[in-house]
């Protein structure tokens, strides 16, 4: 009779299952905090309807989906503002009629200023 070590299983023990429990607690902690951060900052495109001409650039380009075609209007539409990446600025670019605006890097500039002064005060954000 031949006896087999189980080494799958031990290796997937009770103190590495809690493991990945942590793990996952903790992710599902980071995800919420980024979240609850990137609602504070004012930063997402608008679009000029009377400047844009439904060319479909800004839907197309940005890496972020940010955009999306509103068949209501026959024009694109700022669908998803938060998905903006702050500090981006490249659909301005690629915007031929100049119908998309942000916000200038100096008010960013500044409203982080503000944001990381509220941190200190309450200790929720890390200062950068
Ligand atoms: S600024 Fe960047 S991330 Fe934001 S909408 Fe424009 S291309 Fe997308």
């Amino acid at each position: 009779m031949s006896w087999r070590i189980p080494i799958g299983p031990a290796i997937e023990g009770p103190a590495a299952i809690t493991g990945r429990v942590i793990h996952a607690i903790i992710e599902q902690i980071e995800m919420t905090y980024l979240k609850d951060l990137r609602e504070k900052i004012p930063w997402f495109p608008t679009i000029d309807a009377g400047e844009c001409r439904a060319d479909l650039q800004c839907v197309n380009f940005c890496p972020h989906d940010v955009f999306e075609w509103n068949p209501r209007t026959g024009r694109p539409m700022v669908a998803h503002p938060l998905r903006c990446l702050p500090g981006c600025q490249i659909c301005l670019e690629m915007c031929d009629t100049g119908a998309i605006s942000l916000p200038t890097k100096e008010q960013f500039r500044a409203y982080m200023k503000k944001l990381r002064g509220t941190a200190k005060k309450t200790q929720s954000l890390p200062t950068l």
